[in-house]
């Protein structure tokens, strides 16, 4: 079988086991604009990347249709690089970021929709806000502050572990969270993302309600 095939195979099965209503953002980092084109030939739109450089490279070199996804932690000095070319930034982690993407907007005089990245690993190294520092930056937002940023929801990641129930038990806390700060959005009806799941965690977080998940080896196969 060749490598476009072993591609289809997995884009169609992965396709087929998610519900209606899931976007799926194909995690791209590491991998060619070849073999992202080969995704995009078979009809695929939305990309994720988390390295600012690296998307920076491929972005001009792959089709425009593409809706880049910035999944990684955004330093506000990427900001200006990162705002003219992201369809939705999951990354962002309090308001100085706010700040400088809002500024970069204006500069454009274009919107953008970002999603708060929240901190529900036990790991120290994952990036984002408490539970409770999102929901302050949700009650406080400040829509003359940041009149061109759609605030579309939460993303977080789990703590990478066998143990499912725990797993599971984190995307919970982060869907309750999601439904508590629906109504207290700046518009409730756009906040309608909830960024969790990738390649080893995919049920737990579809069974928790995740409607965006961000997969890159059960597509690509492993980084090298
Ligand atoms: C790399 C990455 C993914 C995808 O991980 P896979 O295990 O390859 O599916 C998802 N989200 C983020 C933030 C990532 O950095």
């Amino acid at each position: 079988m060749s490598d476009a095939d072993a591609l289809a195979g997995r884009y169609a099965r992965l396709k087929a086991a998610l519900p209606a209503g899931v976007t799926l953002v194909a995690v791209s980092k590491t991998r060619s604009p070849a073999e992202i084109k080969a995704l995009h030939d078979l009809g695929h739109r939305d990309f994720g990347e988390n390295y600012a450089q690296e998307l920076r490279a491929k972005q001009p070199v792959l089709p425009s249709d593409i809706r880049w996804h910035f999944i990684g932690h955004l330093q506000r000095s990427n900001a200006r690089h990162i705002v003219p070319i992201a369809h939705l930034i999951h990354g962002v982690d309090g308001a100085p970021l706010l700040d400088e993407i809002e500024k970069r907007a204006a500069g454009l005089e274009r919107a953008v929709d970002v999603l708060l990245q929240v901190h529900i690993a036990q790991e120290e190294t994952k990036h984002g806000l408490s539970p409770a520092e999102a929901e302050a930056l949700v009650r406080e937002w400040d829509t003359a502050r940041w009149p061109r940023i759609g605030l579309r929801g939460l993303m977080g990641m789990a703590t990478l572990t066998a143990d499912e129930g725990q797993v599971r038990a984190e995307f919970h806390g982060l869907a309750q969270l999601f439904g508590r700060l629906k109504p207290l959005a700046p518009a409730p009806e756009r906040f309608d993302t909830l960024s969790m799941g990738m390649s080893g965690d995919l049920p737990q977080a579809l069974a928790e309600g995740s409607n965006l998940v961000r997969v890159g080896t059960a597509l690509f196969g492993e980084r090298g």
